[in-house]
């Protein structure tokens, strides 16, 4: 996967540079085969209260089931199809995925809300949120329990477009977090104007809060600038019990990591609740 970087960090793709095309394209042709043959599959990932461990959501994440290659993860070919109009159709995809394990928990009294990573394209796509509706619509899913996890690059890189798309999302009734928040070199004046619901503070910065890191200061700056904004703070990758209770106490309400569970299959992550029904927030 060759890419270039532009001066907002979005990738670009750049042929030139590619020794692999042809390889490329059998990724692409691949995917649509994928797509066709349900070969992709979500892995859930809960999003626990930090004072309680009660689950307040869980986050779907792709995973490919190659009939040779076995599974891949997504770095293995999400940045590939995000340079491709396939994305398109795999974010739908997703999206009825995600919405149809929805229905299924809530006919299991877990109707645990769920949120889905939303490609740039998507963002700049004037027929995104008629799409969303219509997966709402046809799974039978409350817009509120679905929340879209958008990155600060997608945003600035055309944020009047992207204002307009998450306007029509967010008077539909879809959540809207900013995923990976303080990685985007971006000036942050777009969180007063866009109608946001969360941020997740990306891993990097959580990784410093435990041991002799001793790094608290940017954590302690996106709670004080959240709790200023009115939006819910979730901590991305927190792999220990101390990060989770240091966390708790500087007063970050949510949290995701591999300490609290690894990204599960639908029928693990019942097992780990440990019970068939649980209460939600
Ligand atoms: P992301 O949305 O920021 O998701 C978090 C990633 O961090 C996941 O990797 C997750 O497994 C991993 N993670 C969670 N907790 C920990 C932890 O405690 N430590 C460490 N080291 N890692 C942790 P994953 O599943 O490989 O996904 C990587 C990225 O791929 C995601 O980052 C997201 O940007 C993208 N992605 C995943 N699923 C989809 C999808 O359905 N559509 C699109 N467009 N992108 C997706
Ligand atoms: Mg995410
Ligand atoms: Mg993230
Ligand atoms: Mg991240």
């Amino acid at each position: 996967y060759t890419a270039k970087r532009n001066r907002l960090g979005v990738a670009v793709y750049d042929p030139s540079a590619d020794n692999h095309s042809s390889q490329q394209l059998s990724l692409i042709g691949e995917l649509r085969r994928a797509i066709d043959e349900d070969e992709l599959v979500l892995h859930y990932q809960p999003k626990v209260s930090t004072k309680t461990w009660r689950v307040v959501g869980v986050e779907a994440l792709i995973r490919w089931e190659h009939p040779v290659r076995g599974l891949l993860q997504p770095g293995e070919f999400i940045p590939q199809a995000e340079e491709n109009e396939i994305i398109v159709p795999l974010t739908d995809r997703v999206l009825t995925m995600a919405l149809h394990q929805h229905r299924i928990w809530r006919a299991q009294d877990t109707p645990l809300p769920v949120a889905v990573n939303v490609p740039t394209v998507c963002l700049l796509d004037e027929t995104f949120p008629d799409r969303v509706a219509k997966a709402l619509a046809a799974s039978g899913v409350a817009p509120g329990a679905l929340t879209l996890e958008i990155t600060e690059t997608s945003i600035i890189n055309d944020p009047v477009r992207a204002s307009k798309i998450l306007t029509e999302l967010r008077a539909m009734g879809v959540r809207l977090s900013v995923d990976d928040f303080g990685t985007g070199y971006s000036s942050m004046s777009y969180l007063q104007s866009m109608p946001l619901n969360e941020l997740k503070i990306d891993r990097s910065f959580i990784r410093t809060l435990s041991g002799s890191h001793g790094g608290t200061a940017i954590v302690r700056a996106v709670l004080e600038l959240a709790r200023a904004l009115d939006l819910d703070v979730v901590a991305e990758g927190v792999e220990d019990e101390e990060t989770l209770i240091l966390l708790g106490h500087m007063g970050c309400t949510y949290a995701q990591g591999y300490y609290i569970s690894r990204p599960v299959r639908a029928s693990d992550l019942m097992a780990w609740l440990g019970r068939p029904a649980l209460e939600t927030v």
